[in-house]
């Protein structure tokens, strides 16, 4: 355990392999002084998002949770012309910077933030008809992910790829008998995709400047 040699290899790689932004950095600035947690994906895995979503060829994008749009930007920048991306966000202050962010990064055309929990607009897209998504981002209120992951599969298609994030929590998600509601959320996430013939998926554990924690990777297979 070396979490500040975690932070020192993250920055190593991010000065080689992820070039600085002024636009992303100004999302950080930005969110920063709104008062926003610093709980954005770290700038090495913003690009394995952007690396995600180009390797899907996506060109419908759904985020659930905005905060400032950190990981929205991108996500939406590995969009190609024409492409969309729908972020969910509950925290009318997150939704209001997120979509200054987005507007000084040239996406608002491109961007939607829907404001309000996610278990009520998720069942409103489904409503409207919207979708399928192509790549499905998790990464809202933790006790709700198996949730959204119902939601996601109403969503999505065969092809498509669900990214759930923060699925070890320092290791507490070996605790089967945790009371803490992300934990508990989280256990229930494993159980469902490990229940789910439509999903064939994986999870890495992650160290780096966000601490220790994992991310998961669920592909939407064909109906049998
Ligand atoms: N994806 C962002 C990034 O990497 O830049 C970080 C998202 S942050 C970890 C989680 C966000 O989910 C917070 O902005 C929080 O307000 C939002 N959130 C919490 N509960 C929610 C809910 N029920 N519905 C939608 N968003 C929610």
């Amino acid at each position: 355990h070396d979490p500040q040699l975690w932070s020192e290899v993250d920055r190593y790689i991010a000065e080689r392999l992820v070039p600085a932004d002024p636009v992303l950095e100004a999302v950080l600035e930005a969110s920063a002084a709104a008062g926003l947690p610093p709980i954005h994906v770290a700038p090495n895995q913003g690009k394995l998002l952007w690396l995600l979503a180009r390797l899907q060829g996506a060109r419908r994008i759904l985020e659930v949770g905005t905060l400032g749009g950190y990981s929205t930007v991108w996500l939406a920048r590995a969009l190609p012309p024409g492409g969309r991306l729908i972020t969910l966000e509950a925290d009318p202050r997150h939704a209001e910077a997120a979509r200054a962010n987005l507007e000084r990064a040239g996406l608002a055309g491109v961007v939607e933030v829907r404001l309000g929990r996610a278990l009520d607009t998720l069942p409103r897209l489904a409503a409207e008809g919207q979708g399928p998504f192509d790549l499905v981002f998790l990464d809202a209120d933790k006790p709700s992910t198996a949730e959204y992951l119902r939601w996601a599969l109403e969503l999505t298609r065969p092809g498509s790829l669900i990214v759930a994030d923060n699925v070890v929590r320092a290791g507490a998600v070996l605790e089967g008998s945790s009371r803490d509601p992300s934990v508990r959320g989280i256990r229930r996430f494993y159980e469902q995709v490990a229940a789910e013939p439509r999903l064939s998926a994986t999870a890495i554990q992650t160290v780096g400047s966000k601490g220790y924690d994992g991310l998961a990777l669920a592909l939407v297979l064909p109906e049998a």
